[in-house]
């Protein structure tokens, strides 16, 4: 029988939550359990997917295809366990999976209501994930304790304990003890009222997981326990990190909340291991190698959250050659107005993310040139290889005005095109070509010379790509294509002859990087960047 941790978030949003349910992950994984993570979001769209990324940030993308919270990039990136559908559920989801059955008749003409209903499709999501062969189900609830809409995940978790036992379940309550500055104090008193919130509902924390900025004393801690019913020991401080999130599982350890919740649950304590994390953490943060600037070059730049597996796996990238990675954030548009070589002199790399809709995208084909013509390295993701690609037709093969069809239907160069399999899809919400699927890798290319693989599989998210009745007359004039989907021969990854490193692929790589494996994409542009400082 699986167990499960329960984390909740009090105060206010942004305390982290995603982060600390994913160190908690690894711990327990690194103590030799099986774990797997679930996020319920209280938000009413089925999934993130139709989201701008200004609303919510990455939308994040699982093998299996689904689009999910970004919250489940952390929990993958430290647990190195693989998310699922089943492991990110809105209200949306549930209300919808209710609703579809109700209209089949499948309730017996019972009236449909939140409880029992909706709380059991809750319990029956967070039952998807238990199974013999997991030890630890980690759920994190979105939200903060005392919205309205999110409200029936509390009471679904507070009846999944009833029917589970005490003894197999935890409730993390992770809250905020603010500094007031003017007072050069602490408080403790929200932690008390959203506990307090959380006792009106039926549920008493069996943890607290205080976010702050200051180091709590005894006392505070004291009064905590003692307001909050939560005895001494399980009063946990989460301070801020000085330099990197990795750091948090560490701070964790020292206060032993690993071995707790493994008391708690009548779990025994194994050994932990951490040995790689706390040299992955020291050569991070010592860098010995120096510094390189990467730019990024996109429509979202100004919300860090939009590309935060992207902004992840660089500084993966950059513990692979002991170096920090200096993002240089570059609005596409700002490129359009003032030029590329304004905005990007002196970096040592150009990235542009994957993105939707033309803003910026001129821009964002401007970068593609200037790293191009000034043997920049360059790393397309996504949309970043359409606009290498239609870079290269516009200015190397001279094909004017060639395009996107996502940009300009009436180019009479669509290199990059609809998929056919896109062509009859009229609903938004989870119908691109989404998740994992294999690529055959070219020998020779630099692509190659990252993997060291001929077969590899990466994850997708888009509708258009590579239009086939370019191929020939691009390669001719040196495009290198160097990955290739066999299945639906699909353009995956096309690279430059005679530039130091160039490589854009159709696939999103930022969501298979690790701090512990970086991906190898990554690692050779950084690799590459840091040939070009030098
Ligand atoms: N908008 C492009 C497409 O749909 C690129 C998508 C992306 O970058 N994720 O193909």
């Amino acid at each position: 029988m699986s167990k499960h941790i329960f984390v909740t978030g009090g105060v206010v949003s942004s305390l982290g939550k995603g982060l600390t349910a994913a160190s908690i992950a690894l711990l327990m994984k690194q103590r030799g359990y099986s774990v797997k993570m679930q996020k319920l979001d209280p938000y009413l769209n089925v999934d993130p997917g139709t989201m701008s990324p200004f609303q919510h940030g990455e939308v994040y993308v699982t093998v299996d295809g689904a689009e999910t919270d970004l919250d489940l990039g952390h929990y993958e990136r430290f647990s190195g366990v693989d998310c699922t559908q089943e492991s990110n559920f809105t209200s949306g989801r549930i209300y919808s999976n209710v609703i579809s059955r109700e209209r089949q008749g499948g309730y017996l003409g019972k009236t449909v209501q939140v409880i029992p209903h909706i709380t059991n499709e809750i319990k029956d999501a967070i039952r998807a994930m238990a199974s013999d062969d997991v030890d630890f189900v980690i759920t994190e609830i979105g939200g903060t304790v005392g919205d309205i809409e999110s409200l029936p995940f509390l009471e679904a978790i507070r009846q999944f304990r009833q029917e589970v036992g005490a003894e197999n379940c935890i409730f993390m309550h992770i809250t905020l003890v603010p500094y007031i500055k003017a007072a050069g104090e602490l408080k403790t008193k929200p932690s008390q009222q959203s506990v307090g919130i959380l006792r009106t509902i039926g549920i008493i924390p069996d943890m607290l997981v205080c976010r702050c900025e200051v180091s709590l004393e005894e006392e505070h801690k004291e009064k905590l326990a003692l307001f909050c019913n939560v005895p001494r020991h399980l009063v946990i401080e989460e301070k801020d990190v000085e330099n990197s999130i990795y750091e948090v599982p560490l701070d964790l350890v020292k206060q032993d909340l690993d071995v707790y919740v493994l008391e708690r649950l009548g779990m025994h304590v194994n050994r932990l291991d951490l040995t790689k994390w706390r040299k992955m953490v020291k050569t991070l943060i010592e860098h010995p190698a120096g510094e390189v600037e990467i730019a990024v070059v996109g429509k979202y730049i100004s919300l860090v959250d939009s590309y935060k597996s992207v902004y992840e796996s660089l500084t993966h990238a950059g513990i692979a050659s002991q170096v920090k990675v200096k993002v240089r954030m570059v609005e596409a548009e700002d490129i359009e107005k003032l030029g590329a070589a304004k905005l990007l002199k002196g970096v040592h790399g150009i990235l542009v993310p994957g993105g939707f809709g033309d803003r910026g995208i001129e821009g964002m084909i401007k970068a593609a040139a200037y790293a191009r013509k000034n043997n920049i390295p360059y790393f397309g993701i996504c949309l970043g290889m359409q606009c290498a690609v239609t870079e290269f037709a516009r200015n190397v093969a001279k094909l004017k005005g060639a395009n996107s069809s996502e940009f300009n239907e009436d180019s009479a160069h669509c290199v990059i095109d609809l998929m056919e399999e896109q062509k009859s899809v009229t609903e938004k919400g989870g119908t691109m070509r989404l998740g994992a699927y294999d690529c055959a890798v070219k020998s020779g290319t630099k692509a190659f010379k990252a993997y060291k693989r001929k077969k590899i599989s990466e994850r997708h998210r888009h509708r258009y790509e590579f239009n086939n009745e370019y191929r020939e007359q691009l390669e001719d004039l040196g495009l290198i294509i160097s990955g290739v989907n066999s299945e639906l021969d699909l353009v995956e990854i096309v690279e430059l002859k005679d530039h130091p490193w160039y490589v854009a692929g159709q696939f999103h790589p930022e969501f298979q990087s690790t701090p512990l494996k970086p991906h190898p994409l990554f690692r050779d542009f950084v690799k590459a960047s840091l040939v070009r400082r030098k």
